[in-house]
């Protein structure tokens, strides 16, 4: 069987080393690199990921493909430290010493977070999907834990569609995210980056026989006389792993209504830890970025002979122009980071970066499709309640599976 994968992204290119093993499978990938989310920057010793990136102590489906493609030695296990971004200063927010001091929260609205945390894992969250975040938790839980906490939390993952995002998105995602212990939450990185699981991924393919087209935007798949057409070439299935507005444009049936946002991501190397030895620091503080993720300080900074910082901000519709040096210009001002201490700074922009996960959500879950018209990707179900890596993984695989079992069938 003749099989088109528009996509290279992790999803793509792990249902394409799925399929090559059966079928001749062409991957086409519209920029010059495969990778999509999880591409990097080569930087003059070392690679790092465009987007912030690690896993998770679960990743199970992830953790068996670093495996099978010989790089597990390569996995480190390492220490997530959070912390707040409030009126100028840095609180850690790791430890319980350390939540216990923090002066921004109550110990009542304390308690009640330490209370939500526990019981999330329990929950059934299926009955959440129609109420707003925002309504359950100042219904639940309080308006000031709403607006000291959770309100600065959704704004940097949803910017201004914050307000239409689930209880139950909020709760699964409190659930997953609730196995820290008292020194931080452990996430995997690989050593050496991210960019050698997708090179080894397309390497692995092209051995079992797949072609990875780069450069190549794949325009509409279209039916005739029983098969597909994608550029011109003729394919007996065609499988779409690009996002799903990509494929409603397209007309690939059954992509339904999932809204997606973007992302724009600045990385800045500088010579100076900016964040008092915290990951992920949340911004209270409106700023042009939601987060401050200083990598060099979850990834030993020795690796890179400088300190790399990302500036996470998401966006709805168009990113307003001139964003990157707003960004810049107001870490700089607002870290009291001197113009001599930045070596350098790229602004990553993917303006389908990720699905919104609004209220009613679930129902919009496109299933993998059938009759040789196929889709997967970060809008598949292995994806909620969070995209993710595992997911992508796991949406490669089952994708590849319907596709082998209808054409056995
Ligand atoms: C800011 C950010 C941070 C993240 N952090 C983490 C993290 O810490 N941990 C984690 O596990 N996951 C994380 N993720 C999620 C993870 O990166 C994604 O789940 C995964 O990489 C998605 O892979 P995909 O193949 O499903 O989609 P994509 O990566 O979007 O791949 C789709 C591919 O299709 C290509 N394409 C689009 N249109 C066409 C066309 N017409 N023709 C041909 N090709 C086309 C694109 O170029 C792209 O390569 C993060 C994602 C983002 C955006």
């Amino acid at each position: 069987m003749r099989i088109c994968v528009v996509g290279g992204g992790l999803t793509g290119l792990v249902a394409a080393l799925r399929l090559s093993e059966s079928d001749d499978v062409m991957v086409m990938e519209k920029e010059d690199t495969p990778g999509g989310c999880l591409s990097s920057y080569h930087r003059e010793d070392y690679w790092v990921e465009r987007f912030y990136h690690h896993l998770f102590p679960g990743d199970e489906h992830l953790l068996a493909v670093l495996k099978e493609l010989g790089i597990d030695d390569r996995l480190e296990w390492l220490r997530g430290t959070t912390g707040y971004f409030v009126q100028g200063r840095v609180y850690p927010l790791t430890t319980p010493w350390e939540i216990m001091r923090y002066p921004h929260l109550s110990l009542v609205d304390k308690a009640r977070l330490a209370l939500l945390t526990l019981r999330a894992r329990r929950m059934d969250t299926e009955s959440l999907d129609r109420v707003p975040a925002a309504e359950y938790i100042r219904t639940h839980l309080g308006s000031s834990l709403y607006t000291s906490f959770f309100e600065p939390l959704l704004r940097s993952k949803f910017g201004d569609r914050s307000g239409e995002v689930s209880a139950a998105w909020l709760v699964s995602r409190i659930a997953i995210r609730s196995h820290r212990g008292p020194g931080g939450e452990t996430l995997g990185y690989l050593k050496g980056g991210f960019h050698l699981l997708v090179e080894r991924l397309a390497d692995a393919a092209v051995r079992k026989g797949c072609e990875v087209r780069t450069a190549t935007p794949a325009d509409r798949p279209e039916r005739y006389n029983g098969r597909w057409r994608v550029n011109g070439e003729s394919f007996d299935s065609v499988l779409c792993t690009i996002p799903a507005p990509g494929l409603r444009e397209r007309g690939t049936s059954g992509s339904g209504g999932v809204p997606y946002q973007g992302a724009a991501c600045m990385t800045i190397g500088l010579d100076r830890d900016v964040a008092a030895g915290v990951y992920w620091l949340n911004m209270k503080d409106p700023a042009p970025y939601g987060a401050v993720v200083s990598h060099t300080n979850f990834v030993p900074v020795e690796r890179y002979g400088e300190h790399l910082v990302y500036l996470a901000s998401y966006f709805n519709r168009t990113l307003p122009a001139g964003y990157g040096e707003t960004m810049l210009s107001d870490f700089c001002s607002r870290f009291r980071v001197p113009p001599g201490a930045v070596h350098w700074h790229a602004l990553a922009v993917e303006p389908l970066a990720g699905p919104v996960f609004t209220t009613g959500y679930r129902q919009h879950i496109p299933d993998y499709g059938s009759g040789g018209c196929y889709r997967a990707g970060m809008f598949s179900i292995p994806n909620y309640p969070e995209r993710s890596m595992e997911g992508s993984v796991i949406a490669g695989i089952q994708v590849a599976e319907r596709i082998r079992e209808d054409f056995t069938a």
